[in-house]
């Protein structure tokens, strides 16, 4: 498949229509023309002449070929930033568009003002006048066609057009070419300035790096950056891709990775991530990611693809568009020829209602209801660092009730460390080395940085297994050892004086890692993990933005469960669980509520999964955030209540455009049963509702930044 971007499309029935002809072609059965990002996708097989006439039909064309098989992502970004010149001729065609209106509505107003003063012939050819500057481009679609009995929307407008003028309603016939230029320049327009927003996003992308090549600076671009080269990053550069620090110190702005507008001090060691700007000092970096793989990169292509999938709700007024157009016609006769065939009333009349039937018709503001509000909202959320993967999972977000989240990583900060030792046999400590060090888990981790303190001998074992969620089984020297809680020591009935240690590090809210051989306890790890500040605050502000239940999930024991959920708030909690029953309580909770589930990803992802919406820490596993819906690029919940808010917002406004665009056309169609409907409310109900649903979609962009410290500790 090849992908190109386009211009020129005018609306997203036409985008739509124009993919119907090119699947007709050869090869074109897969053909997708995108509206919200102006793309096309379509098999290389394809005759592109013939499909270049199909979209010239709509006044769209090709501006580039971006490169889609390559999966490296900044051809993609570069192809972006090349396109900017055909922008402005984009641009340009609005701001013609602008001039002919402006100048065509003044022609319209001075001519109705003065119509007595001057001869009629004068006066209609300045209304004729007005008319070909203003809506001559759909007059030649609608032509063409009429021709081949096609009926869209263009189709419609034409029809009416001829109609009015046939009967001599000039001033109605140039109001409703006026209309159409001005619902073209609207649906352009909001749709360019939510998609500019977009592409103001896209911007942050670093183009170039300096590599220091055996000690001599050289400049190359991020795209061939490679894992262990290393950089040079001046003050008020951008960090080209993920690395670590060999030299310098500096505060590092995240911004455009995380929404965290404060900057972040970072020293020799530490992490950075691609895209994030060096403030002060120079830096001496080792990449560790190639750029297509950092996290930024990532991020640009989740947000860019995260447009184009569509919402049940779009897709059922695609759908509903395609049956529309040609109801609206059949009713347009019926309202025509009924009344005076059956009725014996005046066929004038009846011939000025069904036009104005036609104009009513118009579903430009229904199609518009929806796009441009997700488009919005997911910028508007990728402003904030949080990825939401498309219009779908935006609007499921605003209907979740119950949250359900892991503890360790989501609502603790998932760095334990061991805080007490119980020890009955001194192979404990090197058991215990020896069987962690190879693992991921925080709890793993922990035990290996207080056993890295001692000095005691750690082997590789021979054999290893996990029990997701119970702990460790490992063969060392030819015995076999176990670590983790309670059900992974199955095979061992603890004596008085351990089941009385482990009965006091429960109490003290601790989780316990047993080490034991084949028949005997070795030792006990109590560990703790602080509960993250943000925690509480974010529990309480979820119920304030509407969520009615929350729920922790954990593999950890009743005690430390009990004592993190009443810290934080959360209601219910159920601890003990293994993987899969966690995915077991999901789909329990599902049953009844819209459920999200949050987690950091060390083996949630089959609970992610089975949510209604999956929510992953954005520092959180690779799996984790590719199973997940929705990713928070900071490493705590603190923006998760804000998103909802505004998806709820979202939400709202889409369900009100709907009823605003359709109220006001069966309202306009219920004027034509009495004979009220004027060709002027026909015109002016449709040209207020496209203007309406427009602004309106837009104002999910604005007040960004306030809500930037709205919810910290
Ligand atoms: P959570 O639900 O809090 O994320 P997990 O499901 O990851 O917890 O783990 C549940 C329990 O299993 C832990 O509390 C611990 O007792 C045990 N466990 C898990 N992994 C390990 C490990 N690598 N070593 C020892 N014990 C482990
Ligand atoms: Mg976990």
């Amino acid at each position: 498949m090849a992908e190109y971007k386009l211009k020129g499309l005018s609306c997203a029935n036409c985008a739509r229509e124009l993919q119907e002809a090119i699947q007709k072609l050869e090869n074109g059965q897969n053909a997708k023309v995108l509206y919200n990002s102006g793309k096309l996708i379509v098999d290389e097989q394809v005759n592109m002449k013939k499909v270049e006439k199909i979209l010239a039909s709509d006044g769209a064309f090709i501006v580039n070929k971006t490169d889609n098989g390559d999966p490296n992502r900044l051809t993609r970004t570069e192809s972006h930033n090349h396109s900017h010149g055909h922008d402005h001729v984009h641009e340009h065609t609005n701001q013609k568009l602008k001039v002919l209106l402006s100048l065509a509505t003044t022609v319209f107003i001075l001519t109705i003002i003065f119509e007595n003063n001057l001869p009629p012939s004068i006066a209609i050819g300045s209304f004729l006048f007005a008319t070909a500057i203003s809506g001559y481009t759909t007059f030649l679609k609608g032509l063409k066609n009429l021709t081949q009995f096609k009926f869209n929307i263009d189709t419609l407008m034409t029809i009416a057009l001829i109609g009015a003028f046939s009967i001599g309603e000039w001033k109605e016939g140039t109001l409703v070419a006026i209309l159409f230029g001005l619902n073209e320049y609207l649906e352009g327009l909001g749709m360019e300035k939510a998609r500019k927003s977009m592409e103001e996003l896209l911007k942050v992308a670093p183009k170039e790096a300096t590599i220091l090549d055996n000690g001599l600076e050289k400049i190359v671009p991020v795209g061939s950056l490679q894992k262990g080269q290393i950089v040079l990053v001046r003050s008020g550069e951008k960090i080209p891709s993920d690395g670590v620090i060999l030299d310098g110190r500096s505060s590092v702005n995240e911004a455009a990775i995380t929404g965290e507008s404060l900057p972040v001090e970072k020293k020799v060691n530490d992490t950075v991530l691609g895209g994030s700007i060096n403030n002060e000092g120079l830096l001496k970096v080792e990449i560790t990611k190639a750029y297509e793989d950092s996290s930024l990169a990532k991020i640009l292509h989740l947000v860019e693809d995260a447009q184009e999938t569509k919402t049940p709700k779009e897709l059922f007024i695609d759908r509903f568009a395609k049956y529309y157009t040609p109801l609206i016609i059949v009713i347009a006769i019926l309202v025509m020829t009924v009344p005076p065939l059956l009725f014996n009333s005046e066929w004038g009349v009846w011939f000025y209602q069904g036009l104005a039937v036609l104009i009513v018709g118009c579903p430009c503001a229904l199609i518009l209801s929806s796009p441009i509000a997700l488009v919005s909202g997911i910028t508007r959320n990728a402003r904030n660092g949080i990825l939401v993967k498309g219009g779908v999972f935006l609007e499921q977000l605003g209907k979740i009730e119950t949250i359900a989240f892991d503890k360790t990583g989501t609502l603790t900060k998932g760095e334990p460390h061991v805080l007490e030792v119980k020890q009955y046999d001194e192979l404990f400590l090197s058991i215990a080395g020896s069987l962690e060090k190879s693992s991921s888990h925080p709890i793993a981790k922990a035990i290996m940085k207080k056993i890295m303190a001692e000095s005691v001998p750690i082997t590789d074992p021979e054999q290893l297994q996990t029990n997701s969620g119970q702990g460790i089984v490992g063969v060392i020297n030819g015995q076999k050892y176990w670590a983790g809680n309670e059900s992974n020591i199955g095979h061992i009935n603890f004596t008085d004086k351990i089941q009385n240690d482990i009965h006091l590090l429960k109490e003290k809210g601790y989780t316990i890692v047993i080490v034991a051989d084949k028949e005997k306890v070795l030792g006990i790890f109590g560990i703790a993990d602080e509960i993250r500040e943000e925690s509480q605050q974010v529990i309480k502000n979820l119920y304030d933005v509407g969520i009615k239940q929350t729920v922790m999930l954990t593999g950890d024991h009743q005690k430390t469960a009990e004592k993190v959920a009443a810290e934080v708030g959360v209601t219910t909690y159920y601890s003990n669980l293994l993987p899969e029953e966690k995915v077991t309580k999901i789909k329990e909770l599902t049953k009844t509520k819209h459920v999200a589930m949050v987690g950091d990803g060390i083996n949630d992802a089959p609970a992610l999964a089975t949510a209604d919406l999956g929510i992953a820490m954005g520092k959180g596993t690779d799996s984790a955030i590719e199973t997940a819906d929705i990713v928070l690029m900071q490493d705590h919940l603190g923006k998760l209540p804000e998103a909802i808010r505004l998806s709820k917002r979202v939400n709202k406004i889409i369900a009100f455009n709907i009823s605003l665009a359709l109220g006001l056309k069966i309202i306009a169609l219920l004027l034509a049963i009495p004979g009220w409907l004027t060709l002027w409310i026909a015109i002016l109900s449709d040209m207020g509702a496209t203007i309406l649903v427009t602004l309106i979609s837009l104002t999910i962009l604005i007040g960004q930044g306030q809500e930037k410290r709205n919810v910290t500790t």
